[in-house]
């Protein structure tokens, strides 16, 4: 029996993860140069590249891009840590890993803080957010996150701004596996801030976040965060200052980004990529569907960028085998981090098309009939 292996232009397996994720050949050439920091050629990059994140939601008039070194996670530690005060209090809204862990960066800063929580297969409902901000007026800050990458359930943002408007509150989002796919228009919603980084929809390396805040909320942050690295007002105003990085920049990622940047408007912008992702969402759950498999979302809270499926009953299906064998053809997917159901992930986002889904769907059946599972039907 001959098995077909898939690889990538430079002979990599293709991730269909939440990431880090395939980034194009010209990206990851573009990683090829040392620069000095100081380089003009360098600082050039740098700055067109915060213009234009601020340009992906249309905030030039209000809003300024701050930059932080490390994976998203450093991102939005800095997001919370250095935009709301000391005294503030935080309402996060969580129906999944990532809006437990900005609770739970919430608690080491010692942040007084008040959680609403959904399960992960519901959106949040901004009707109980109208709720809870009515009967606790102490409440400054809400958070929350557009695509939950646990299960890839949109939450409803623009309803969620909405009502923290109206109640006089502050909104701050996590958008770090939309951004870039899923239309935010700052000039339509309103919120203070939105984090995300370099390695999720914008195709770019890991090794950066950045944060684009409402330049009049930045201004009145000095001495908010309890953390130097991760302080952003600290790092915005050196950064205005002298057109440099507080510390060392992560440079080749830098220079990749601006690559990953210049096919994401040659693709169309978000328009571009959000039809493409949505292509391959819509060829993975049609393909899978076929196969037998039972996705956890129903099509109208799924996001086109990674989707949880149920684990089969079959007693064949390993799910660690069933990995490895896929793996083995060249694709590598996502295990699931539910409570509510055992389940696994497989994602629509990166440098991926048509060929690449269609291929990881023939390598899903090619290894559902090497471990002879026939059941892909969730258990009851
Ligand atoms: C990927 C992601 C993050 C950041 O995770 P890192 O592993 O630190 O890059 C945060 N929030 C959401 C919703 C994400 O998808």
């Amino acid at each position: 029996m001959t098995t077909k292996i898939s690889l990538s232009p430079t002979g990599d397996p293709w991730l269909l993860t939440p990431g880090p994720l395939t980034t194009s050949p010209e990206t990851k050439q573009a990683m090829l140069n040392d620069f000095g920091s100081r380089d003009h050629g360098f600082i050039e990059i740098n700055r067109h590249m915060r213009e234009r994140l601020v340009g992906i939601i249309g905030g030039e008039a209000d809003f300024v891009c701050v930059p932080m070194q490390g994976s998203g996670t450093f991102a939005v530690e800095a997001m919370m840590g250095s935009l709301v005060p000391q005294d503030g209090k935080v309402l996060v809204l969580v129906n999944g890993a990532y809006g437990q862990r900005i609770a739970k960066i919430c608690a080491y800063h010692g942040r007084a803080t008040e959680i609403l929580e959904w399960p992960e297969n519901e959106p949040v409902d901004a009707g109980e957010v109208d709720r809870k901000l009515a009967a606790d007026p102490a409440i400054t800050h809400v958070v929350a996150v557009h695509c939950e990458t646990t299960t890839g359930i949109l939450n409803p943002i623009a309803a969620i701004a909405d009502v923290v408007k109206v109640q006089g509150r502050r909104l701050l989002i996590d958008a770090m596996s939309a951004f870039g796919a899923i239309d935010l228009d700052a000039n339509a919603v309103p919120f203070d801030a939105v984090v995300a980084s370099s390695n999720k929809c914008l195709e770019g390396t890991p090794g950066m976040g950045y944060c684009i805040v409402r330049k009049e909320t930045l201004q009145q942050c000095q001495g908010n965060s309890p953390s130097l690295a991760l302080d952003l007002y600290d790092q915005w105003v050196a950064m205005e200052k002298t057109a440099q990085w507080r510390f060392t920049p992560p440079v080749q990622v830098i220079a990749a980004f601006n690559q990953a940047l210049n096919e994401f408007d040659a693709e169309g912008g978000v328009a571009g990529r959000h039809a493409r992702y949505a292509g391959n969402c819509k060829i993975l759950i049609d393909g899978m569907r076929e196969l037998g498999f039972v996705p956890l979302l129903p099509d109208d809270l799924q996001a086109p960028i990674i989707v949880t499926f149920l684990m089969p009953v079959d007693p064949n299906f390993h799910f660690q085998t069933f990995y490895d064998a896929l793996r083995d053809k060249g694709y590598v997917i996502y295990p699931g981090k539910l409570t509510v159901a055992e389940t696994f992930r497989i994602g629509c986002i990166g440098k991926l098309g048509p060929e690449q889904m269609h291929g990881a769907l023939e390598a899903i059946e090619t290894t559902l009939n090497e471990l002879g599972v026939t059941n892909c039907a969730a258990a009851a």
